[in-house]
């Protein structure tokens, strides 16, 4: 085939490939990033679609506004004044096929071959593929306690990267957030900055600890900021109804490319979450998930801290859906990754994370799997990683971390 040349050197998505080894319901996995089935609202769903199709008839399934569905931006407008305070017009707010697409668009639009991003580290590998298929070439500043590494980020701003690209609740991959005053002196330095943030918050309503806090959005102008936000992981991912919200100029060109890329979001998925949203009570429903998702970490982190050796290092994330695992340098995940899957049992091993080939991390997703799946598999996990860490034991025994502290970023 006479592939394009952006093609070349992006990966098909590693965890879209892992996925094929757990479809055998023997595997126990944390691999995908998957949002517990148990709590999508299915019966009301059904019941916004059939009024959907009784009241609108033939105009539910019709060609539809790039833009997205009025009420269905407005809801969201609404929902930013009432959480936050936060002024964010319906005009601003384009309706996207998951948040995915944002990525897919801002990159599109922002992007020429060899410019570069700016990305957390570790970064969503899922940005990482998008970014990649436009050219991009990647900086990189660590997460680090309380957020990303400011010194580096100012540093690299320096730089004037397109895009400072983050993800400041909860992260995916590392379940890090950002404290409050990290989030002011990001928006701070991207305020001084020639480099637009790029916002990405499916995550942020999925806290089971601590205090919210409001996104960096919150703490500038719309000129320099473009956010995201999802309702794949607080109602369902396969209705694949996202959004962006960004200033004029930035509006315009983002629907622009939405229109050579699908002319809109499907228009009966965005009626019928309306409906689902006018007719429901959306917070409740996030309460549910926030209490299932916090039982199913408190567990996840238990049985880490009795079964995992006290080299390998875990964040304890307040919210979310995933967290974080290192090993000590020099052991490799994916060595971790093949003994696991021989024992029936499967993770995101880190490198698709890097874009500097680091490969001594793993990622772990606990929203999906019942606490019964959860013990066995973390205690599965456990003898795998001190089978690999006893081959590697004078690697091992370099661990300068307090036995079983946790990892903070
Ligand atoms: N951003 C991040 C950080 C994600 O983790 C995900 C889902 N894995 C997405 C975007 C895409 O989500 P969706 O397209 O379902 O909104």
């Amino acid at each position: 085939m006479r592939f394009s040349s952006r093609m070349s050197g992006v990966r098909r998505s590693y965890i879209r490939e892992i996925l094929k080894v757990t479809q055998n319901p023997e595997v126990i996995s944390f691999a995908g990033g998957l949002p517990s089935p148990d709590h999508f609202p299915a019966q009301a769903f059904a019941k916004a679609a059939s009024e959907v199709l009784t009241d609108c008839g033939p105009q539910a399934l019709q060609y539809s506004i790039t833009e997205g569905h009025p009420p269905l931006r407005e809801f969201i407008s609404r929902r930013y004044k009432e959480t936050w305070g936060l002024d964010i017009p319906m005009e601003q707010i384009l309706i996207t096929t998951g948040s995915q697409q944002g990525l897919d668009l801002m990159a599109k639009v922002m992007l020429d071959v060899g410019d570069e991003v700016l990305i957390e580290r570790p970064g969503y590998l899922g940005a990482i593929q998008a970014f990649s298929l436009m050219g991009a070439q990647f900086l990189t500043a660590d997460l680090v306690p309380g957020g990303v590494n400011l010194d580096q980020l100012a540093q690299r701003l320096r730089e004037r990267p397109k895009i400072f690209y983050a993800v400041p609740s909860f992260q995916n991959p590392s379940g890090a957030t950002y404290d409050a005053d990290t989030r002011r002196e990001v928006a701070r330095l991207i305020e001084e900055s020639d480099t637009i943030l790029l916002e990405d918050n499916p995550y942020g309503e999925l806290r089971f600890k601590g205090e919210d806090v409001p996104p960096i959005r919150a703490f500038m102008g719309s000129d320099k900021a473009a956010l995201m936000g999802s309702f794949s992981k607080i109602a369902s991912p396969g209705m694949r109804i996202g959004w962006i919200a960004a200033g004029p100029d930035l509006f315009h060109a983002l629907v622009t490319a939405k229109q050579a890329s699908d002319l809109h979001t499907s228009i009966f998925a965005q009626r019928v979450l309306h409906r689902f949203l006018e007719t429901n009570d959306l917070d409740a429903h996030i309460a549910v998930i926030r209490k299932a998702y916090g039982e199913r970490r408190d567990l996840m982190v238990e049985v880490i801290k009795r079964e995992f050796p006290a080299e390998v290092r875990c964040t304890e994330p307040e919210g979310g859906m995933f967290l974080w695992g290192e090993l000590p340098k020099g052991v490799s995940a994916e060595e971790v990754f093949a003994k696991a899957i021989e024992r029936k049992v499967a993770f995101v091993p880190g490198l698709p994370f890097y874009v500097d080939g680091t490969d001594n991390a793993f990622r772990l997703n606990f929203s999906n799997s019942t606490p019964e799946r959860i013990e066995e598999g973390i205690t599965r996990l456990g003898a795998c990683l001190k089978e690999v860490l006893a081959r590697h034991a004078s690697t091992a025994s370099g661990c300068q971390c307090d036995a079983g502290a946790p990892l903070e970023i």
